[in-house]
């Protein structure tokens, strides 16, 4: 097969996840062939600095690979093949404060659940929808997005709204992160994990996991009682860069021993076990200061080691899964490969009693022009529960950012599971406005 290189943009150049996309995009070597890497953001400063790491990148794996930096949408998005988005909108600054806000109020403090996630969802559509705009305006008519920008439930139902044929997929590395964990608990590789799955982003649970046509699920469910989805060395160990994500994993353990039946996505917990997080979490210090403290600040002392052409900084960003996965899916789709994983998309009967407009996260396979969804069918009435009140909160959501609505704001908010009140609501929705005064649409 002739396979045309391709020319990627990079959305949220700055990142400090674009250095590992890059490198992830480039060990495909000869099977996913780069013609140019160009990276956009509005942070002109941030992004030259995080584009020193990235040159360094591209000249120890690809040199043949152009790389450009631009804040111009027409030089970042002219006849691009894929569109990479991952921008956060009001950095970590204001990640900070939608976690650290609810926190105040005695609710889960998170960056895509609860009332955190709420006011980064009303942040994030209308810039969301500017780059669509851009990428349609500049781009090759068959290029696709790919978006990791979060809150991805609440992107991708204002996106299906406002830009319904738009040619953008919502993607989340979670479900691959744990797949990760659980293929390292089976002593397997994690592409050999063939996974059923059903949900909203950040909401969802594994229904089956096989390997070679054998089912995994019950010796999985009967480690992750004991364990979590860890190993026993990792648990020993506490092996893991990040403490905040070693007790994630660790709580899977009490979910999975509560509710045996299938294996849930990590951040059910601040659904689940929302008083306890609240109990473990720290109001003075979240997880937006982990990253600053470590995963931002590597990244930037990696950056000056570079400018001081100071010796070798691989180990000084983050690549894993989330650079990998973001690869596998835009080669899958740039070669029709129809490989099979877990995808946004509209429901359309997908999950029995979900509206058809819902965005589902489910397996589908993915090819060039189309993507292929497997049917889910019914799901017991728990499952089906929870799923309708988070996906008609995250509506209400989009409702109040497209009508300028005030009460369909606290409808959102008062209908999260992590909100115990419409008093608790009201009060955390009005610091929210507050503190994001330069981004939130006016709401009256
Ligand atoms: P970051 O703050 O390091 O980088 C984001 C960049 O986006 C910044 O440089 C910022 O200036 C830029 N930006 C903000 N608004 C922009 C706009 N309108 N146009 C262009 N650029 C813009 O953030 P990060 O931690 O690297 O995360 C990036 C995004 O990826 C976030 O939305 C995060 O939640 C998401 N994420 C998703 C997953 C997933 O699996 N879905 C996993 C990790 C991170």
């Amino acid at each position: 097969m002739n396979k045309q290189p391709q020319i990627i943009a990079i959305a949220g150049g700055g990142s400090t996840y674009t250095a590992g996309i890059v490198k992830a995009l480039l060990m495909k070597g000869d099977d996913f062939p780069i013609a140019e890497i160009r990276l956009y953001d509005i942070d002109k400063q941030r992004q030259d600095n995080v584009a020193v790491l990235v040159d360094y990148v591209v000249k120890t794996h690809a040199p043949h690979v152009n790389l450009s930096v631009t804040t111009e949408p027409e030089v970042a998005f002219s006849n691009a093949d894929f569109v990479f988005a991952q921008i956060r909108v009001g950095q970590y600054k204001m990640r900070e404060q939608d976690e650290k806000i609810p926190l105040r109020h005695g609710c889960v403090g998170q960056e895509t659940c609860g009332a955190g996630g709420l006011a980064y969802g009303m942040r994030t559509i209308f810039p969301m929808i500017e780059l669509i705009d851009h990428m349609e305006r500049f781009s090759k008519t068959t290029c696709w997005m790919l978006n990791y920008s979060n809150p991805a439930a609440i992107v991708a139902d204002a996106v299906h709204r406002l830009r319904p044929n738009s040619r953008v997929l919502n993607i989340c590395d979670m479900p691959v992160a744990i797949e990760r964990n659980l293929s390292n608990i089976l002593g397997v590789n994690r592409y050999e994990l063939d996974v059923e799955y059903f949900g909203l982003n950040h909401y969802g649970w594994f229904t089956s996991i096989k390997v070679d046509g054998e089912e995994k699920l019950p010796v999985l469910r009967e480690h992750i009682q004991k364990f979590g989805m860890l190993t026993e060395q990792e648990v020993e160990n506490a092996c893991h860069s990040e403490p905040s994500w070693i007790k994630t994993f660790k709580n899977t353990k009490p979910l999975v021993q509560m509710f045996p039946e299938y294996l849930p996505n990590t951040y059910l917990q601040y659904y689940l076990m929302a008083d306890e997080i609240v109990e473990q979490s720290n109001p003075e210090s979240t997880r937006a200061n982990e990253v600053m403290e470590g995963r931002e600040k590597k990244m930037f002392e990696a950056i000056e080691q570079i400018k001081a052409s100071d010796g070798n900084v691989e180990g000084k960003f983050h690549v894993g899964v989330h650079g990998e996965f973001i690869a596998d899916v835009a080669m899958s789709m740039a070669y029709d490969l129809r490989q099979k994983w877990l995808v946004i998309i509209p429901n359309n009967g997908l999950i029995k009693g979900l509206p058809d407009d819902a965005m589902v996260e489910v397996p589908a396979l993915l090819g060039r022009d189309k993507v292929f969804p497997i049917q889910v069918g019914e799901v017991p009435h728990f499952y089906q529960g929870m799923l309708q009140q988070q996906l008609m909160s995250e509506k209400c959501l989009v409702d109040a950012a497209i009508e300028g609505s005030y009460e369909k704001a606290l409808q959102a908010f008062a209908l999260n599971k992590t909100i115990p009140s419409a008093r608790v609501a009201k009060l955390i929705l009005d610091e929210m406005i507050e503190a994001n005064k330069d981004y939130w649409p006016e709401l009256k």
